[in-house]
Protein backbone atom coordinates (compact mmCIF):
# COMPACT_ATOMS: atom_id res chain seq x y z
CA UNK A 1 0.00 0.00 0.00
CA UNK A 2 1.05 3.41 -1.15
CA UNK A 3 0.58 5.77 2.19
CA UNK A 4 3.84 8.24 2.33
CA UNK A 5 3.55 10.85 0.60
CA UNK A 6 6.61 11.61 -2.55
CA UNK A 7 9.97 13.90 -1.13
CA UNK A 8 9.32 15.89 -4.67
CA UNK A 9 7.44 15.90 -8.08
CA UNK A 10 9.95 14.74 -10.16
CA UNK A 11 11.72 11.63 -7.55
CA UNK A 12 11.28 8.19 -9.23
CA UNK A 13 10.52 7.99 -12.53
CA UNK A 14 7.24 9.69 -14.28
CA UNK A 15 5.15 7.36 -15.65
CA UNK A 16 3.80 10.49 -17.74
CA UNK A 17 5.80 13.26 -19.14
CA UNK A 18 5.56 16.33 -21.57
CA UNK A 19 8.40 18.05 -23.15
CA UNK A 20 8.04 21.30 -24.43
CA UNK A 21 4.86 20.35 -25.75
CA UNK A 22 2.88 22.81 -27.75
CA UNK A 23 -0.49 22.10 -29.14
CA UNK A 24 -2.15 24.19 -31.72
CA UNK A 25 -5.60 24.54 -33.12
CA UNK A 26 -5.69 25.61 -36.34
CA UNK A 27 -2.38 27.37 -35.82
CA UNK A 28 -3.26 29.24 -32.59
CA UNK A 29 -1.62 27.60 -29.30
CA UNK A 30 -3.95 26.23 -26.43
CA UNK A 31 -1.04 24.86 -25.12
CA UNK A 32 2.56 26.14 -24.90
CA UNK A 33 5.94 24.67 -24.29
CA UNK A 34 4.59 22.66 -21.31
CA UNK A 35 7.00 20.59 -19.33
CA UNK A 36 5.28 18.11 -17.25
CA UNK A 37 5.91 15.07 -14.72
CA UNK A 38 3.58 12.99 -13.47
CA UNK A 39 4.82 10.49 -10.72
CA UNK A 40 3.15 6.83 -10.69
CA UNK A 41 0.36 6.21 -8.04
CA UNK A 42 -0.68 9.98 -7.13
CA UNK A 43 -3.51 12.25 -8.37
CA UNK A 44 -2.17 15.49 -10.15
CA UNK A 45 -4.86 17.39 -10.47
CA UNK A 46 -4.54 20.34 -13.31
CA UNK A 47 -6.32 23.81 -12.74
CA UNK A 48 -6.73 26.72 -14.02
CA UNK A 49 -9.38 29.64 -15.76
CA UNK A 50 -11.46 28.21 -18.42
CA UNK A 51 -10.12 27.83 -21.57
CA UNK A 52 -6.38 28.12 -20.50
CA UNK A 53 -5.85 24.58 -22.29
CA UNK A 54 -6.53 21.93 -19.21
CA UNK A 55 -8.76 19.38 -21.70
CA UNK A 56 -6.63 19.86 -24.29
CA UNK A 57 -3.53 19.14 -22.09
CA UNK A 58 -5.17 16.22 -20.77
CA UNK A 59 -6.26 14.87 -23.93
CA UNK A 60 -2.56 14.76 -25.10
CA UNK A 61 -1.91 12.27 -22.74
CA UNK A 62 -3.93 9.50 -24.77
CA UNK A 63 -3.88 11.13 -27.60
CA UNK A 64 -7.01 11.83 -28.11
CA UNK A 65 -6.71 14.99 -29.50
CA UNK A 66 -6.04 13.15 -32.79
CA UNK A 67 -9.65 12.92 -33.55
CA UNK A 68 -9.97 17.18 -33.25
CA UNK A 69 -9.51 18.37 -36.92
CA UNK A 70 -6.93 21.15 -37.32
CA UNK A 71 -4.66 20.08 -34.38
CA UNK A 72 -1.00 20.31 -34.62
CA UNK A 73 1.20 19.63 -31.92
CA UNK A 74 4.99 20.34 -31.37
CA UNK A 75 7.16 18.57 -28.56
CA UNK A 76 6.73 15.35 -27.12
CA UNK A 77 4.54 13.34 -24.87
CA UNK A 78 6.73 10.60 -22.68
CA UNK A 79 4.44 7.29 -21.22
CA UNK A 80 7.52 5.64 -19.21
CA UNK A 81 10.11 6.83 -20.99
CA UNK A 82 8.85 6.54 -24.78
CA UNK A 83 6.95 8.79 -26.91
CA UNK A 84 3.35 8.11 -27.74
CA UNK A 85 3.75 9.54 -31.09
CA UNK A 86 6.70 7.48 -32.21
CA UNK A 87 6.25 5.87 -35.61
CA UNK A 88 4.76 2.32 -34.78
CA UNK A 89 3.28 3.55 -31.71
CA UNK A 90 -0.28 2.24 -31.64
CA UNK A 91 -2.90 5.23 -30.34
CA UNK A 92 -5.26 2.12 -29.65
CA UNK A 93 -2.51 0.31 -27.22
CA UNK A 94 -1.75 3.82 -25.87
CA UNK A 95 -5.56 4.22 -24.63
CA UNK A 96 -5.75 0.73 -23.32
CA UNK A 97 -3.20 1.74 -21.35
CA UNK A 98 -4.41 5.01 -20.56
CA UNK A 99 -8.02 5.30 -20.06
CA UNK A 100 -10.17 8.58 -20.12
CA UNK A 101 -13.68 9.21 -18.20
CA UNK A 102 -15.59 12.51 -19.60
CA UNK A 103 -17.16 15.03 -17.32
CA UNK A 104 -20.52 14.44 -18.28
CA UNK A 105 -21.30 10.71 -17.40
CA UNK A 106 -21.77 8.93 -20.90
CA UNK A 107 -23.08 5.13 -20.51
CA UNK A 108 -23.32 3.08 -23.18
CA UNK A 109 -27.00 2.54 -23.84
CA UNK A 110 -26.68 -0.92 -22.82
CA UNK A 111 -27.21 -2.95 -19.82
CA UNK A 112 -24.40 -2.45 -17.02
CA UNK A 113 -22.99 -5.57 -17.58
CA UNK A 114 -22.43 -5.02 -20.92
CA UNK A 115 -21.01 -1.23 -20.27
CA UNK A 116 -18.03 -2.95 -18.34
CA UNK A 117 -17.30 -5.85 -20.63
CA UNK A 118 -17.58 -3.88 -23.71
CA UNK A 119 -13.96 -2.98 -24.11
CA UNK A 120 -12.48 -5.55 -23.20
CA UNK A 121 -14.93 -8.14 -25.43
CA UNK A 122 -13.72 -6.02 -28.41
CA UNK A 123 -10.06 -6.18 -27.47
CA UNK A 124 -10.52 -10.02 -27.01
CA UNK A 125 -9.99 -10.22 -23.74
CA UNK A 126 -9.51 -14.20 -23.33
CA UNK A 127 -10.15 -14.55 -19.57
CA UNK A 128 -13.62 -14.80 -17.41
CA UNK A 129 -15.75 -11.47 -18.42
CA UNK A 130 -18.05 -11.91 -15.43
CA UNK A 131 -14.82 -12.08 -12.68
CA UNK A 132 -13.51 -8.87 -14.62
CA UNK A 133 -16.80 -7.23 -14.48
CA UNK A 134 -17.18 -7.71 -11.00
CA UNK A 135 -13.67 -6.65 -9.93
CA UNK A 136 -13.81 -3.50 -12.07
CA UNK A 137 -17.35 -2.76 -10.39
CA UNK A 138 -15.95 -3.73 -6.79
CA UNK A 139 -13.13 -0.95 -7.79
CA UNK A 140 -15.58 1.46 -8.99
CA UNK A 141 -17.30 1.35 -5.13
CA UNK A 142 -20.38 0.36 -7.19
CA UNK A 143 -21.00 -3.31 -7.12
CA UNK A 144 -22.70 -3.55 -3.96
CA UNK A 145 -25.27 -1.39 -5.73
CA UNK A 146 -25.73 -3.49 -8.96
CA UNK A 147 -25.20 -6.95 -8.38
CA UNK A 148 -28.43 -7.49 -8.34
CA UNK A 149 -29.57 -5.50 -11.60
CA UNK A 150 -26.52 -6.17 -13.77
CA UNK A 151 -28.65 -6.49 -16.66
CA UNK A 152 -30.54 -3.03 -16.03
CA UNK A 153 -29.46 -0.70 -18.16
CA UNK A 154 -26.40 1.81 -17.44
CA UNK A 155 -29.09 4.64 -18.23
CA UNK A 156 -31.27 3.70 -15.41
CA UNK A 157 -28.54 4.98 -12.97
CA UNK A 158 -28.29 7.85 -11.06
CA UNK A 159 -25.71 10.69 -12.49
CA UNK A 160 -23.10 9.94 -9.55
CA UNK A 161 -23.83 5.78 -10.39
CA UNK A 162 -23.37 6.70 -13.93
CA UNK A 163 -20.03 8.13 -13.46
CA UNK A 164 -18.82 5.28 -11.26
CA UNK A 165 -20.41 3.01 -13.83
CA UNK A 166 -17.69 4.73 -16.46
CA UNK A 167 -14.75 4.16 -13.71
CA UNK A 168 -15.50 0.93 -14.14
CA UNK A 169 -15.46 0.78 -17.78
CA UNK A 170 -11.97 2.37 -17.94
CA UNK A 171 -11.05 0.09 -15.37
CA UNK A 172 -12.01 -2.94 -16.80
CA UNK A 173 -9.44 -2.27 -19.65
CA UNK A 174 -6.84 -2.24 -17.13
CA UNK A 175 -4.93 0.67 -17.59
CA UNK A 176 -2.07 2.10 -15.48
CA UNK A 177 -3.64 5.78 -15.52
CA UNK A 178 -6.65 7.31 -15.69
CA UNK A 179 -7.62 10.39 -16.92
CA UNK A 180 -11.02 12.27 -16.02
CA UNK A 181 -12.30 15.50 -17.23
CA UNK A 182 -13.91 17.29 -14.89
CA UNK A 183 -15.60 14.17 -13.75
CA UNK A 184 -17.87 15.52 -11.05
CA UNK A 185 -18.52 18.86 -12.38
CA UNK A 186 -22.24 17.66 -13.62
CA UNK A 187 -22.89 16.04 -9.97
CA UNK A 188 -24.22 16.86 -6.60
CA UNK A 189 -22.81 17.39 -3.56
CA UNK A 190 -22.81 13.64 -2.19
CA UNK A 191 -21.78 12.06 -5.55
CA UNK A 192 -19.21 14.47 -5.70
CA UNK A 193 -17.85 13.08 -2.51
CA UNK A 194 -18.25 9.58 -3.34
CA UNK A 195 -15.98 10.21 -6.35
CA UNK A 196 -13.68 11.75 -4.31
CA UNK A 197 -13.19 8.97 -2.05
CA UNK A 198 -13.16 6.35 -5.11
CA UNK A 199 -10.28 7.99 -6.64
CA UNK A 200 -8.74 8.67 -3.37
CA UNK A 201 -8.63 4.56 -2.96
CA UNK A 202 -7.73 4.31 -6.51
CA UNK A 203 -4.73 6.03 -6.34
CA UNK A 204 -3.11 2.89 -4.46
CA UNK A 205 -3.29 1.22 -7.82
CA UNK A 206 -3.49 3.80 -10.71
CA UNK A 207 -2.01 7.02 -11.21
CA UNK A 208 -4.60 9.43 -11.51
CA UNK A 209 -4.57 12.85 -13.76
CA UNK A 210 -7.72 15.06 -13.15
CA UNK A 211 -8.45 18.21 -14.73
CA UNK A 212 -10.75 20.62 -12.29
CA UNK A 213 -11.94 24.20 -11.83
CA UNK A 214 -12.95 23.42 -8.33
CA UNK A 215 -10.20 24.36 -6.59
CA UNK A 216 -11.59 23.12 -2.80
CA UNK A 217 -11.72 19.78 -4.98
CA UNK A 218 -8.07 20.02 -6.35
CA UNK A 219 -6.79 20.74 -2.51
CA UNK A 220 -8.49 17.92 -0.97
CA UNK A 221 -7.46 15.26 -3.48
CA UNK A 222 -4.61 15.64 -5.10
CA UNK A 223 -0.92 15.57 -4.35
CA UNK A 224 0.40 17.51 -7.10
CA UNK A 225 -1.01 20.36 -8.82
CA UNK A 226 -0.50 21.77 -11.94
CA UNK A 227 -1.65 25.64 -12.68
CA UNK A 228 -2.30 26.26 -16.30
CA UNK A 229 -2.85 29.95 -17.23
CA UNK A 230 -3.46 31.12 -21.30
CA UNK A 231 -1.68 27.45 -22.15
CA UNK A 232 1.34 27.92 -20.17
CA UNK A 233 2.28 25.63 -16.96
CA UNK A 234 2.98 28.74 -14.15
CA UNK A 235 3.88 26.37 -11.75
CA UNK A 236 3.73 22.77 -10.86
CA UNK A 237 4.18 21.32 -7.47
CA UNK A 238 2.86 19.34 -4.20
CA UNK A 239 -0.48 20.17 -3.81
CA UNK A 240 -0.20 22.10 -0.08
CA UNK A 241 3.00 24.03 -1.65
CA UNK A 242 0.81 25.11 -4.79
CA UNK A 243 -2.00 26.45 -2.37
CA UNK A 244 -0.07 27.77 0.25
CA UNK A 245 3.19 28.71 -0.80
CA UNK A 246 3.00 29.41 -4.21
CA UNK A 247 5.91 30.68 -5.95
CA UNK A 248 4.21 32.35 -8.73
CA UNK A 249 2.01 35.74 -8.03
CA UNK A 250 -0.14 34.50 -10.81
CA UNK A 251 -0.82 30.61 -9.10
CA UNK A 252 -1.17 32.90 -5.40
CA UNK A 253 -3.99 35.67 -6.99
CA UNK A 254 -5.96 32.15 -9.23
CA UNK A 255 -6.05 30.04 -5.71
CA UNK A 256 -6.66 32.89 -3.75
CA UNK A 257 -9.79 33.61 -5.76
CA UNK A 258 -8.30 37.03 -7.59
CA UNK A 259 -9.09 36.18 -10.69
CA UNK A 260 -10.63 32.78 -12.66
P1 LIG B 1 -9.95 24.33 -20.66
O1 LIG B 1 -10.08 22.85 -20.57
O2 LIG B 1 -8.93 24.90 -19.73
O3 LIG B 1 -11.26 25.07 -20.55
P2 LIG B 1 -9.43 23.84 -23.48
O4 LIG B 1 -8.28 22.93 -23.56
O5 LIG B 1 -10.80 23.27 -23.67
O6 LIG B 1 -9.35 24.68 -22.12
O7 LIG B 1 -9.26 25.00 -24.56
C1 LIG B 1 -8.06 25.72 -24.68
C2 LIG B 1 -8.19 26.69 -25.87
O8 LIG B 1 -8.29 25.94 -27.07
C3 LIG B 1 -9.43 27.56 -25.80
O9 LIG B 1 -9.10 28.84 -26.33
C4 LIG B 1 -10.41 26.87 -26.69
O10 LIG B 1 -11.31 27.77 -27.28
C5 LIG B 1 -9.52 26.23 -27.74
N1 LIG B 1 -10.09 24.96 -28.24
C6 LIG B 1 -10.41 23.89 -27.51
N2 LIG B 1 -10.92 22.91 -28.28
C7 LIG B 1 -10.92 23.40 -29.54
C8 LIG B 1 -11.33 22.88 -30.81
N3 LIG B 1 -11.82 21.64 -30.93
N4 LIG B 1 -11.17 23.66 -31.89
C9 LIG B 1 -10.67 24.92 -31.79
N5 LIG B 1 -10.27 25.47 -30.63
C10 LIG B 1 -10.39 24.72 -29.51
Amino acid sequence: MVTAPPPAVAAGAPILSTRNLTIRYGGVPAVRGVDLEVPERRITAVIGPSGCGKSTLLRAFNRMNDFIEGVSMEGQVLYRGRDIHARGTDPVEVRLRIGMVFQKPNPFPKTIYQNVVWGPRINGYRGDLRALAEEALRRAALWDEVKDNLDRSGLALSGGQQQRLCIARALAMQPEVILLDEPCSALDPASTARIEDLLFELKERYTIVTVTHNMQQAARLSDFTAFLWQGELVEYGPTQEIFTRPREKRTEDYVTGKFG
